[in-house]
């Protein structure tokens, strides 16, 4: 009876403890933190680590870590975590985080670890690792399963609220990032380069001749286009070149750390594969502006307008080309 009476008691603490969470949710490092917060109460561990898996798959898949062991090589953790999730779900880009560090100078071998993926609809929602030196349990497994599920509630409704933020950033047709996300990006690029004095570069596609490819062959034929020369230019450039769809049949790439002298070669040979891509047996072509960050760039808006300018130049000069601006400090 008594114990029945402790259980229950056990049980509404877990309870509560989740439900403050879910005020959290949109919080990440608060969120983890007292997500950690919990796993400390009912495991021995000397690291743990939380993963939240992203919908977007060219996020960052980042660890974040607690630690209280100092003798830690943090990239073997990462590395091994990562490779369990991979099983789920194609893992690119790495990095861990670390939230906490609660260190003690304790030199003994961890041996023990959990590394728990959850899963939901065939779906890698995340995951958990917990790592220690004695036996990671502190609770009974009713306890443990108990506190499993209430954890996979919250990665359920985490990816949940990511998936609905990154529909609101992506273009359905095309899968592309939309207009909303490139004015962020297009903000963030611009104050980066201007705070460290980096370059970026802005390359605006117009498909050429796009009114006459829908009046010729039909809408549905125009959009299988759209989409084909969408997944032709994402699977062109670096991971970290960022593709928009910026308007109807106008793309954006944002390419980071990249003057246009250096765009200028992916951009080149973008625009010959596609004028030579069969499009069911159809010829398209395209027509690319470029602007970099330089001395005449004063604004975000200065170099989207240098790179429209460019890009009615190529259309002007007969299309099918890329023009790249030249400031006058050139
Ligand atoms: P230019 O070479 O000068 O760029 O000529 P253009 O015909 O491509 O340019 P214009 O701006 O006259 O026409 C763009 C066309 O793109 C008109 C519009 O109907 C079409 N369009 C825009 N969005 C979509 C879309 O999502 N699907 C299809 N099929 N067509 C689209
Ligand atoms: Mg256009
Ligand atoms: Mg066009």
């Amino acid at each position: 009876m008594n114990n029945f009476l402790l259980d229950k008691n056990n049980y509404i603490d877990i309870i509560n403890d989740f439900r403050i969470l879910i005020d959290f949710i949109n919080y990440n490092d608060v969120l983890i933190e007292k997500m950690f917060h919990i796993l400390e109460k009912h495991f021995n561990f000397e690291i743990s680590g939380i993963f939240f898996n992203s919908p977007d798959i060219y996020c960052t898949n980042i660890l974040n870590l607690l630690i209280k062991n100092k003798n830690i090589n943090i990239e073997n953790i990462e590395q091994k975590f990562f490779n369990h999730m991979s099983e789920f779900k194609q893992i690119i880009k790495t990095k861990s985080n670390i939230i906490q560090v609660k260190a003690n100078d304790d030199n003994k071998i961890l041996e023990n670890e959990l590394i728990l993926p959850f899963l939901f609809q065939n779906k890698l929602l995340g995951g958990i690792c917990i790592i220690s030196k004695n036996e990671i349990l502190k609770t009974d497994i009713d306890t443990y399963n108990f506190l499993i599920n209430e954890l996979l509630s919250i990665f359920k409704l985490k990816y949940l609220y990511s998936e609905q933020i990154f529909k609101s950033s992506v273009d359905g047709l095309t899968g592309l990032y939309n207009r909303h996300q490139f004015d962020i990006n297009l903000n963030q690029e611009f104050n980066r380069s201007q705070r460290y004095n980096t370059p970026f570069t802005l390359a605006m596609i117009d498909i050429d001749h796009f009114k006459n490819i829908n009046d010729t062959y039909g809408h549905q034929f125009g959009d299988y286009v759209l989409k084909e020369i969408s997944q032709i230019i994402q699977n062109t450039f670096r991971k970290t070149d960022i593709v928009f769809r910026y308007g109807g049949e106008e793309i954006t790439i944002i390419m980071p750390e990249t003057n246009s002298n250096n765009a200028l070669l992916p951009l080149e040979k973008l625009r010959n594969k596609i004028s030579k891509h069969n499009f069911n047996n159809q010829n398209v072509t395209i027509s690319i502006g470029v602007a970099d960050f330089n001395n005449d760039i004063k604004t975000s808006n200065d170099i989207l307008k240098k790179a429209d300018e460019m890009l009615y130049y190529a259309k002007e000069n007969g299309r099918n080309q890329v023009k790249v601006f030249l400031p006058s400090s050139h």
